[in-house]
């Protein structure tokens, strides 16, 4: 029988392989143990609490997508009223790990990021794809769409935010891993999301010691 260990939330567990976006980055090895455990609302647009809380702070966009939501300026614009001069910071931040290589950082205007919608709910850029039959996945940032799940330096794991307990959504709800599978599904693909049930079955039945890593980034 392997060991097993009382696993903190933040130590990493390698993955059998990487895998890499279908971006070809960011690439994952390995996991943060506490995306299987800890919680959140997950269903944003039902939620009649957090009043798109986690929409204050603005967002890296990936040079990806940052580049197609400036083909779609004009209609995006029109929704938010904020001109396109004013949607990002200027100088892109250098990121081997962003799809693009990089990203922009969409600002902040009157408390909360530039594309959420201050009328109704939710965000600009998502409801403007819904509006026309474009796959949200096109145009939001894959920052945006995995949120509260992250990474870097190769390990998907929990937001800050969530550390830090300064989520307002967390405890309830499904686990991050589960609440965000389909969307992990569609960048990692099939296989790692297979990688990471086994992952999660191991992190909630006790996982050997040799599947551990040093604790996340
Ligand atoms: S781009 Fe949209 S989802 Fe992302 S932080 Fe801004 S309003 Fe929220």
């Amino acid at each position: 029988m392997p060991e097993s260990l009382p696993l903190h939330p933040a130590t990493v567990l390698d993955l059998p392989r990487p895998f890499a976006s279908r971006y070809g980055v960011p690439t994952i090895r390995g996991v943060e143990a506490g995306i299987f455990t800890r919680r959140f609302f997950t269903h944003c647009l039902d939620c009649a609490f957090c009043h798109d809380w986690c929409c204050q702070f603005g967002v890296d966009v990936d040079l990806v997508h940052h580049q197609r939501i400036l083909e779609h300026a004009a209609g995006i614009e029109a929704r938010t009223g904020i001109p396109r001069d004013q949607w990002f910071d200027p100088d892109p931040d250098p990121d081997p790990e962003m799809p693009g290589g990089g990203s922009r950082r969409a600002r902040v205007a009157d408390g909360a990021c530039v594309f959420l919608d201050r009328r109704g709910r939710g965000c600009h850029i998502h409801a403007y794809a819904a509006a026309r039959g474009i796959d949200y996945h096109d145009l939001k940032s894959i920052i945006d769409c995995l949120y509260p799940l992250t990474f870097a330096e190769g390990v998907l794991y929990a937001a800050e935010e969530v550390d830090d307990g300064d989520l307002v959504c967390l405890d309830q709800g499904p686990t991050l891993y589960r609440g965000l599978r389909e969307e992990v599904r569609y960048y990692f693909g099939d296989e790692c999301v297979a990688a990471l049930d086994a992952v999660e079955a191991a992190v909630l039945t006790g996982v050997p010691a040799s599947a551990t890593r040093s604790a996340a980034p």
